[in-house]
């Protein structure tokens, strides 16, 4: 662990001495007004660096470089973006122990995901780069008089909202078809883990991407976040945070008719039967709420247990919390580290009284770990019923709710009553009942019998008050070009 924190100090040396600057044209950018905030690691309450607090001058500057940069890059051949776009990812690759170890101090995930995570930014970046030489294909649609040609172009500038929870991935995940549909991008990074995006940003141009096609204004949502949503030189915006930002969003981009597509809040539930693996189901839900600190939207955040089986899960599922360790983000055995800022901390603590008001009981955690730093232990409420704020509100910590439920029907109408419908996952061994559930579950993605595993290709998205629109395979081209129709008389 001393060489591990020994090396994070040395990669963050460079953003102690000269701060998290702004990314504009290439440029190491102060912030306009010279104002800057401080980021603090949730490890200690250290502070890591100043950061260059943006404005809506500096988001203007941003917005002018990917306006020049636009014709350029989306007339570049898709081969030769995506060329750049694998190198981009090459890159990655090569500075990915940088970017976990960074990202490990900033957010205080543990190092076990993060350096997946920052592999994951490459696979991103290979994924979308392979699909830019076909990304303005379309398709001819003839009738008796007509013969119709569809095409796609890139839409514009774009700016890119991200949140604090696994900060590189996400913002890949949507930088990375964002160019390689042919835009320009602005990214404004969340307030409480700047610095992997600035890493992204220099990685991506040392790598030969061009001067001006990805900057980034750092700052607060209320300046900076604000103005880049209402800039009439940004197309569309590709927001992922809180659903109420969401809403915020939507109101700033009204005028300049942004089109938008947001990745928002989940309360997610993972549905056991008792015909299911019963140790498969209790692993996966173990690790589906309590890896990434339950800071991830798609975290099952609500346990739904068939009354039969729910003494015996719930039991499981304590006994497994309590073994976890949490601790240093950058101890290799660490699964759970501090939560990303004290104010987080304190939101995700106040459920703990409130369980306890709404009648819940805390059967494993509830409680602070250790003095110092943002540590929270892994926490089971059980004895819950859906009216409870535990079990209709995202808490985004490491802390799963637990409720029983007597049959299909009423776990479909505990799993559907809450705002949100992000993912599902659901164990049963009968298929019949896997196809019917699924069929009425309110959820952009579901598993069956199975954590949350990722393919690329597949739509990721929400329902309801989780997001608007999906990415993921040609989902993402979609909402970076536009498609385009040209008719012609036969
Ligand atoms: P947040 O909504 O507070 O902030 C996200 C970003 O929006 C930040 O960069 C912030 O500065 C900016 N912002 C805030 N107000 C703004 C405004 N008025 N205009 C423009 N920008 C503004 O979210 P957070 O607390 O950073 O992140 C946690 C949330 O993100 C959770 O709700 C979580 O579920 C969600 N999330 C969703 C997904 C998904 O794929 N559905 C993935 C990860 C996180």
């Amino acid at each position: 662990l001393d060489d591990n924190i020994a090396k994070a100090q040395g990669f963050m040396a460079r953003f102690r001495k000269d701060g998290v600057m702004n990314h504009i044209d290439g440029q190491n950018a102060p912030a306009m007004s010279g104002e800057t905030f401080t980021t603090i690691s949730p490890v200690d309450l250290s502070e890591l660096a100043p950061v260059a607090r943006g404005g809506a001058a500096d988001i203007d500057n941003a917005v002018a470089a990917a306006k020049a940069a636009f014709p350029a890059w989306s007339k570049t051949p898709g081969a030769e973006r995506r060329k750049i776009l694998i190198k981009v990812a090459e890159a990655i690759e090569a500075r990915a122990e940088e970017i976990a170890f960074t990202e490990c101090m900033d957010t205080g995930q543990a190092l076990r995901f993060m350096s997946k995570a920052a592999i994951r930014g490459a696979a991103n970046f290979r994924f979308f780069a392979d699909q830019a030489p076909t990304a303005e294909d379309g398709q001819a649609l003839r009738n008796p008089t007509q013969m119709n040609v569809t095409s796609r172009r890139a839409i514009g500038p774009v700016g890119v909202i991200t949140p604090w929870n696994t900060p590189f991935m996400l913002s890949t995940w949507k930088i990375a078809p964002a160019l390689a549909a042919g835009c320009t991008v602005v990214h404004k990074p969340a307030e409480f883990s700047p610095m992997t995006a600035k890493l992204l940003a220099e990685i991506a141009e040392e790598a030969g991407l061009p001067k001006g096609v990805l900057n980034v204004v750092n700052g607060f949502g209320e300046d900076a976040g604000k103005r880049l949503t209402e800039h009439p030189g940004i197309k569309a915006i590709a927001f992922v945070g809180e659903s109420r930002t969401g809403s915020m969003i939507m109101a700033q981009g009204a005028a300049t008719l942004k089109r938008v597509h947001f990745e928002l809040g989940g309360k997610n539930p993972v549905i056991i039967f008792d015909d299911a693996d019963i140790d498969r189901a209790v692993d996966a839900a173990v690790f589906m709420i309590y890896s990434l600190n339950g800071e991830r939207c798609t975290s099952s955040s609500r346990l739904l247990v068939q009354d039969t089986i729910y003494d015996e899960v719930t039991r499981r599922v304590a006994e497994a919390a309590g073994r976890i360790k949490v601790g240093h983000p950058l101890d290799p055995d660490t699964v759970v580290g501090p939560v990303i800022h004290p104010e987080h901390e304190e939101k995700v603590m106040s459920y703990f009284a409130k369980a306890q008001e709404e009648g819940a009981t805390i059967a494993v955690g509830g409680a602070k770990v250790g003095e110092q730093g943002c540590y929270i232990a892994p926490t089971l409420f059980t004895q819950a019923t859906n009216d409870m704020a535990i079990a209709q509100e995202e808490i985004f910590g490491p802390v799963l709710t637990a409720i029983p439920f007597k049959d299909d029907a009423d776990a479909l109408e505990i799993a559907n009553g809450v705002q949100y419908g992000l993912a599902a996952y659901l164990w049963t061994r009968d298929l019949d009942r896997a196809m019917r559930m699924t069929d009425a579950l309110d959820a952009g993605m579901m598993w069956v019998n199975s954590e949350n595993i990722r393919h690329l290709p597949s739509p990721f998205g929400g329902t309801k008050a989780s997001g608007i629109g999906r990415d993921g395979g040609d989902w993402s081209f979609d909402f970076y070009m536009e498609t385009v129709n040209v008719s012609f008389p036969r």
